[in-house]
This record gives structure tokens, C-alpha cells and sequence, in this order.
């Protein structure tokens, strides 16, 4: 049986204008109770656009958007306030005459209005926000006396305060220093699991989505191009973008032959069955093997220490810069040539860029 759905979008399309290509085009997706879901692709591919649809702040142009099993954006319309959804965006947002506890208890004094809350709860909801996020001893301080990582915590608090059944975050992190960074973010995703929070966050770092999501989904110029564990997404990859944007892995032009992939700096898995057209290799950094050999047709041009590996910047015949991880034990010095090896079933074809804009994985080998 499948858990039941808290949001779902049904070919969500968006345009900005007429003569624009679609912000947001035939998006279906949806988010399971407690589920965390990483919506991650490059700067201007729709995903703010598609956190504002869900909140209620745009209004789709097609599909259907359910809150749980209520349709609330195509047909039937219910507006942000109505949602029981929680924002937290990129620039914190918050009050800055307001203290910490009065910016928290903002949105619980909305719903007190229409009589949903008694005083004694809103405050007692108030200090359980503030508890949640650790920020007991700066209830009265205002935001302008906060750090940037606890001003995205008060706002964490205001969002979750409510007890919202979704929580959208919108590049919650990338303000801050990657110290902060680092460490809220695994904050986050404690308070999250602990209050069983149902969530959609957004991110442009790939690392990000990866460490944090239960689930990725992988978008580009409007589309949703995968949507999988973060095991499938990095492992493989449903499409030529999805592999360059989530691996930052290299893509080698490679011909068929009898022996295997023919590519410019060597051979490699087996030989293709029957007809087969030319394709790209994709290797992905910490796959390749470098061995130092005199007639080796690749030069080490860089090599990058970064603590627990080295990256090398490689140079082919043709000019192409390849970048691989290895081990620190052994040493290769920059100018040197090597040969690559690259075990067989590590290798995915995709094919060749030039094809098309979308370009779904031919097979893993
Ligand atoms: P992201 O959050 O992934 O960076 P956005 O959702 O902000 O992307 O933007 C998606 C696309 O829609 C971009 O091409 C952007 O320029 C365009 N866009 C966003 N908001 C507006 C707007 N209010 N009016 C017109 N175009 C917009
Ligand atoms: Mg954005």
C-alpha cells in the first residue's frame, strides 16, 4: 500500500507571460507524510516558483494541485492563509521591531483571530518553537542582535510553530557561512524528524539535497527530470543534465568497437551488442584509476589537496580537462603522464549532448 500523499501536483504548468518559455512545465510530483523532499536544480530552473504554487502565492495555468486529497490550485482555488503551509525563505524574513518570541508567535496570533487558539497555548506553542530551535535564552532579543544562523532558526520556529501540515523551505542555508551551514542544516533535519514534519526544500548544492532528502527531485528549465532516493539520483542518473548537475561526473565521446568503447585516452567495458551509435562515456571523478606511465597520452596539469583526497585536473590529447579523485596514499606530481582504467560496471552511456536537449540514459553497462 502506498503511505498517503500530504501534497501532490498533477502536470502543474506556469507561465510568467505569454511568449516566455513555462516557468514550471508539467510538473507531477508528490510528498508522503513525514517525507523530506530535496528539490534541487541550477539557479532559474522554477524551483521558487514551484514552492509559491504550492503555498498558494501563484496560481498554476494547468493541473491540479492536492492538499492531501483536496484539490486547492486549478479548478477549486484556496488561497495561502487557508493552506496550513510553513515558509522559511533564503533572507530570513523576519519582523525586525518584533523579538524573537513575538516574531514566533506571529503566525499563531493569525489563527487566534479566528478563535482557534486560547492565549495560554499560543504562549506555551511559542516557547515550544523557540525551545525546538535552542533559542531559549535570546527570546528577547531582536533579529538585528541575532546571527544569521539563529535569525533562520527563529524563522524555523515561526514556521513550525503552527504545527503546519507542510513545510517549505526555500534555499534556507545559503545565506550563511559554510560553517553554519553545515551544522544547521543537520539541525534542521533533527527538528524536522523530530516533529515528523512533511517538507519540501528547496536547494541549488547538490550535497545539499543529497545529505538531506529523503527523496531528490532533479529539475531543469521548468521540468522535473528525476525524482528518486538520493542513492538513485547520484547512482544513476535518468538523464545527460541530471549526471552532470548531481555527479559533476566527466563525459567522454566514445565510438563502438569490437574490443569496447573506443575514447581518445583509451578503451574501456565491453563490447556493445550489434549495431550501436557513438555515445558519452560518463566516468565519474572518484571512479578513475590514474597510472603513471611515460607513454601515457593524459597530463596531470593540477592537483587540488583536499584533505582526504587529492583531485587532479587532467588534460587529454584533444584539449579535454578531466577531473578525478584519488586516495591520498600515492602521490601522482603535476606533469606527469598517466593512462585511466576505469572499472566496467561504473561506466554509463548517455547519449552525446548535441542530440537533444533531453537526453535520457541509453544503459548502464
Ligand atoms: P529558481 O528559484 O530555481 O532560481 P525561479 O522560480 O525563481 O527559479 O524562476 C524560474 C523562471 O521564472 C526564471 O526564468 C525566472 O526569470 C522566471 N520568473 C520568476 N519569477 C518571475 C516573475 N515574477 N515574473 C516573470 N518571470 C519570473
Ligand atoms: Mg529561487
Amino acid at each position: 500500500m502506498t503511505p498517503p500523499h500530504i501534497l501532490r501536483l498533477d502536470a502543474i504548468t506556469k507561465h510568467y507571460g505569454p511568449g516566455l518559455p513555462p516557468a514550471i512545465d508539467r510538473v507531477s510530483l508528490s510528498l508522503g507524510q513525514g517525507e523530506i523532499l530535496g528539490l534541487l536544480g541550477p539557479s532559474g530552473c522554477g524551483k521558487t516558483t514551484l514552492l509559491r504554487l504550492i503555498a498558494g502565492f501563484e496560481k498554476p495555468d494547468s493541473g491540479i494541485l492536492y492538499l492531501g486529497s483536496q484539490p486547492v490550485g486549478g479548478t477549486t482555488w484556496l488561497p495561502p492563509e487557508r493552506r496550513d503551509v510553513g515558509i522559511v525563505f533564503q533572507d530570513y524574513a523576519l519582523f525586525p521591531h518584533l523579538t524573537v518570541e513575538q516574531n514566533v508567535a506571529f503566525g499563531l496570533q493569525r489563527r487566534d483571530r479566528r478563535g482557534r487558539q486560547a492565549a495560554p497555548e499560543l504562549q506555551q506553542r511559542t516557547a515550544e518553537a523557540i525551545a525546538l530551535v535552542g533559542l531559549e535564552t535570546l527570546a528577547h532579543r531582536f533579529p538585528h542582535e541575532l546571527s544569521g544562523g539563529q535569525q533562520q532558526r527563529v524563522a524555523l520556529a515561526r514556521a513550525l510553530a503552527p504545527r503546519p501540515a507542510i513545510i517549505l523551505l526555500d534555499e534556507p542555508f545559503s545565506n550563511l557561512d559554510v560553517q553554519v551551514r553545515l551544522y544547521l542544516r543537520q539541525e534542521v533535519r533533527d527538528i524536522l524528524r523530530q516533529v515528523g514534519a512533511s517538507c519540501v526544500f528547496v536547494t541549488h548544492d547538490q550535497e545539499e539535497a543529497l545529505a538531506l532528502a529523503d527523496r531528490v527531485a532533479v529539475m531543469h528549465q521548468g521540468r522535473l527530470e528525476q525524482i528518486d532516493t538520493p542513492e538513485m539520483v547520484y547512482g544513476q542518473p535518468g538523464s545527460r543534465f541530471v549526471a552532470e548537475f548531481v555527479t559533476q561526473a566527466n563525459f567522454l565521446p566514445a565510438q563502438p568497437s569490437p574490443q569496447g568503447w573506443q575514447t581518445e585516452v583509451g578503451c574501456f567495458g565491453a563490447a556493445p551488442n550489434g549495431e550501436a551509435d557513438p555515445t558519452d562515456l560518463m566516468v565519474r571523478q572518484e571512479d578513475m584509476a590514474l597510472v603513471e606511465d611515460a607513454a601515457g597520452t593524459v597530463v596531470v596539469r593540477d592537483r587540488q589537496f583536499l584533505g582526504r583526497e587529492y583531485k587532479y585536473c587532467l588534460q587529454t590529447p584533444s584539449g579535454q580537462v578531466l577531473y578525478a579523485r584519488l586516495p591520498i596514499d600515492s602521490a601522482i606530481a603535476v606533469g606527469s603522464r598517466v593512462q585511466i582504467a576505469v572499472p566496467s560496471q561504473r561506466l554509463r552511456l548517455y547519449a552525446p549532448r548535441e542530440t537533444g536537449a533531453r537526453t535520457p540514459a541509453v544503459s548502464s553497462l
